[in-house]
Order: structure tokens, then C-alpha cells, then sequence
């Protein structure tokens, strides 16, 4: 199996964190050097069985210009030509307009769609799953997946999750 995803989310919800704990020690490939314009291989994990493309995609913010109009079509692009987007949120964090506004965007884009609730160390059960019905109430995504990236809690699952897109 193998393909590319696009990991998508506000500053801080814990992309990098998730990338690592996904690749761990099976990592080939983390480069900061930009390989299109429109995007990045952010790393590559790879066991007996597959190879999962990570991308970085900047420019899913709300457009205030011609450049940043520029730029969300560029990630819409880049978003459809992906195996799998994924959505990151931090489970200590409202839903704020900047989620919103991506939610929104992503209506539009065929690929499939998961959304990974990160952070769940922070949190009590009960808002655990407050926030999943909310979400899921979006109606978008075709999986939520819960995990702590810092703690190593369900990271596994997630790869797992991942695979069966590929
Ligand atoms: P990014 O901007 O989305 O790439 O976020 P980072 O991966 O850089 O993480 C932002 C901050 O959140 C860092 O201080 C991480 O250590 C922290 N963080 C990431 N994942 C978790 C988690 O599962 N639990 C907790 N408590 N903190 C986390
Ligand atoms: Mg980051």
C-alpha cells in the first residue's frame, strides 16, 4: 500500500507532533526544503507493507488577498490530487472560526476526509465526546480518530486508519 496525505489544522493542534509519532523510527525521509511551491514532503513512514507520503500544505487560512485567494486554490489542488486529508484539532480548544473556515473549504474536495482529535491527555472523557458529536454533526468526515500524539495513545490505530485509505 501507498499513497499521500495532506495533514491539515491550526498552528499548534499538533501536526508535527502526530507526524513523528507516526514515523517514529521508520522515518526516511523529513526535509524542510520546499519541493514544489505548492507544497512539502513533510516525511515518509514506511514498514513491510506500505509507504505513506506525509505533505505539508500551507495556505488553508481564510484568503484577505489575491495571494492568499491564490494560495487556497493552490491547497484545494493539492487536496484533491491526496489519497487522504487530514483534519487535526486540539480537543482543548473550542472550535474557533479558523476551523470553521476549513471545515467549509473542505466541503468541496472529494478526497476522503478523517479528523484526528489530539490532545485527549488534556481532557476529560465526557467533553471526548461532546467534541466528536460535534464534529461529526458536520457531517464531513468519514472517520474521528482520538489520540494523544505527546502520550503515544492511539497512534497505532491511526496508523492503521491511515493504511486502509491507501
Ligand atoms: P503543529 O503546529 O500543529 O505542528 O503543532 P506541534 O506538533 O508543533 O505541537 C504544538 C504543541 O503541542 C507542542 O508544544 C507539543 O508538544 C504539544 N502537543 C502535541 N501533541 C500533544 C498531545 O497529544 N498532548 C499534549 N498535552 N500536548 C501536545
Ligand atoms: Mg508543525
Amino acid at each position: 500500500k501507498s499513497g499521500f496525505v495532506s495533514v491539515i489544522g491550526r498552528p499548534n493542534v499538533g501536526k508535527s507532533t502526530t507526524i513523528n509519532a507516526i514515523v517514529g523510527e521508520k522515518v526516511a525521509i523529513i526535509s524542510d526544503k520546499p519541493q514544489t511551491t505548492r507544497n512539502k514532503i513533510q516525511a515518509v513512514y514506511s514498514d513491510n507493507d506500505s509507504q505513506i507520503v506525509f505533505i505539508d500544505t500551507p495556505g488553508i487560512h481564510k484568503p484577505k488577498n489575491k495571494l492568499g485567494e491564490f494560495m487556497v486554490k493552490a491547497a484545494n489542488q493539492t487536496f484533491n490530487e491526496v489519497d487522504l486529508l487530514i483534519f487535526m484539532v486540539d480537543s482543548s480548544l473550542q472550535m474557533g472560526p479558523g476551523d470553521s473556515k476549513i471545515i467549509e473549504n473542505l466541503k468541496g474536495i472529494k478526497t476522503p476526509k478523517i479528523l484526528v482529535v489530539n490532545k485527549i491527555d488534556t481532557i476529560e472523557k465526557e467533553d471526548l465526546i461532546k467534541i466528536v458529536e460535534k464534529y461529526h454533526g458536520k457531517g464531513i468526515f468519514d472517520e474521528i480518530v482520538p489520540i494523544s500524539a505527546a502520550k503515544n495513545r492511539n497512534v497505532e490505530t491511526l496508523i492503521n486508519v491511515i493504511k486502509g485509505y491507501m
